[in-house]
């Protein structure tokens, strides 16, 4: 978190219209194949500029959109949430249905330059990948958007409602740098929108098995700091109880407590969805899960072969950090420890934190360093029938399922004002590839901007033009 006094234009919005005539839009044929190469050398243009955060410095990325929309002519606004911390947003306005956000972040994670093929922040084309930090997470998904956003503006086919393009600082670490921020700053942004796309959900490719999931809820994060205070001494002549060993106590009791497992609604659609993609015994358990949940045998098998989906089915928690004393020789007054739980979206958070307290014991004191609230966003909706046919031509074999998801994004910002939000990416991510969201050679191949491109904007201009933008359909 860096904050400062000194920068009086904090939180103050700016807005930047383009200068009338520089290029009006007209009415054009979209050709295709010439946005899917802007789109590819945006993405790489985008990759090159360090939105590592901490620190973040999403100015940068924000200024790289606003270039684009002074160029094509399109009003934004932007802001800066603290200094260096960039967002900027875009709309097309369009006929009273709802309006739709199409949201991305711009920071990305640290890199480890030692561990990658090339550099993290090359954005180089290589043997049909474009290779960087935030190619999977999630500069791709933002390139999509602005494609789309473009397209639209460009050919000046009417709107049924309006389109907003948002690009925000600060999702690694929480959001509330961007999209936290612009949802108390300037909740007039989100007046008439109902519906949201981020990222979250998306296609996997298994040796040629597509399977995309469109995210509809989320785990909810509590992140809880512990604290134990006893008396100091002397590590040469020990008590009989203080701090560390208070603290030792309680986490023993807690890792060895199991909360509840239990299927709720929406896990048990994501399962049955998914089912058919397994190998026995799995494909049987995803199809009736509700007869296994109460199986400890079962879901300790499912945690060793995916702790993912096994996360779906009680509240977790990770003991993560701790905080002994600073020399080895002192035994501390205080010691702390945090640890990272995540709910099911239909837990009552005051209830699981009581059951957190009472397994930590009195000698720990507890407390909530951040924690969101739950929230799920319907699937019958036009967007959600949308999207899905336009994956499904695209992909005929492809499965498509509703999911609820471990982590968490920025979208639980937007389900709280009762906008439907979907995790969506239009890619369909080589499972090898996977593994480079937060890790080493993250990378995205070139057939997935190319035809994510297309699939974007045919959602988009279904769900929100009121005719056709591409020729082909
Ligand atoms: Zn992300």
């Amino acid at each position: 978190m860096q904050r400062s006094v000194s920068r009086i234009a904090l939180g103050l919005t700016v807005m930047f219209t383009a200068i009338a005539g520089t290029s009006a839009p007209v009415a054009a044929q979209l050709d295709l194949e010439a946005l899917q190469d802007e789109a590819l050398a945006w993405l790489q243009e985008y990759i090159r500029i360090n939105t590592i955060n901490p620190p973040g410095n999403e100015v940068e990325s924000a200024g790289f959109f606003a270039r684009i929309f002074e160029a094509e002519g399109i009003t934004y606004e932007m802001a800066e949430s603290a200094p260096g911390r960039g967002n900027i947003w875009a709309r097309l306005e369009g006929g009273d249905e709802p309006g739709i956000v199409l949201l991305h972040h711009m920071d990305v994670v640290p890199a480890d330059a030692r561990f990658w093929t090339s550099d993290p922040l090359s954005g180089e084309l290589r043997d049909g990948y474009v290779y960087g930090r935030g190619a999977l997470d999630t500069k791709t998904s933002g390139i999509l958007h602005l494609a789309t956003f473009l397209a639209l503006h460009r050919t000046a086919i009417p709107l049924t409602r309006d389109v907003v393009f948002m690009a925000t600082a600060d999702e690694e670490a929480g959001g509330f740098f961007g999209a936290g921020w612009l949802v108390e700053n300037r909740p007039e942004i989100f007046e008439g929108i109902g519906f949201l796309l981020n990222e979250g959900g998306g296609g996997s490719d298994v040796d040629g098995a597509i399977n995309f999931g469109l995210e509809v809820t989320q785990k909810v994060p509590y992140w809880l700091r512990l604290t134990a205070r006893g008396e100091p001494g002397h590590g040469s002549r020990p008590l009989v109880t203080y701090a560390s060993v208070k603290m030792i106590e309680a986490l023993d009791r807690f890792r060895r407590h199991e909360f509840e497992a239990r299927l709720i609604p929406a896990v048990d659609v994501h399962f049955r969805g998914m089912a058919e993609g397994y190998a026995e015994p799995w494909r049987s358990r995803f199809e009736n899960f509700g007869a296994v949940i109460g199986d400890a045998g079962v879901l300790r098998e499912l945690q060793l072969y995916d702790p993912g989906l096994h996360a779906l089915t009680r509240n977790t928690c990770s003991i993560t950090r701790f905080e002994g004393s600073e020399k080895i020789n002192v035994v501390s007054p205080e010691v702390a420890a945090e640890i990272d739980c995540r709910l099911l979206p239909d837990q009552d958070p005051d209830a699981w934190l009581a059951e957190v307290r009472r397994v930590l014991g009195s000698e720990v004191e507890v407390e909530v360093l951040m924690g969101f609230t739950p929230a799920v966003s319907s699937t019958d909706t036009d967007l959600y029938r949308t999207v899905r046919d336009v994956t499904l031509e695209e992909f005929p074999d492809a499965g498509f399922v509703p999911q609820v998801v471990g982590g968490f994004t920025d979208s639980h910002f937007f389900r709280d004002l009762g906008i439907t939000s979907y995790g969506y990416t239009a890619t369909a991510t080589p499972s090898a590839d996977s593994g480079g969201v937060h890790g080493n050679d993250e990378r995205v191949t070139e057939e997935n901007v190319r035809r994510g491109v297309a699939m974007t904007l045919r959602i988009l201009e279904r769900f929100a033009a009121t005719r056709p933008v591409m020729e082909d359909h």
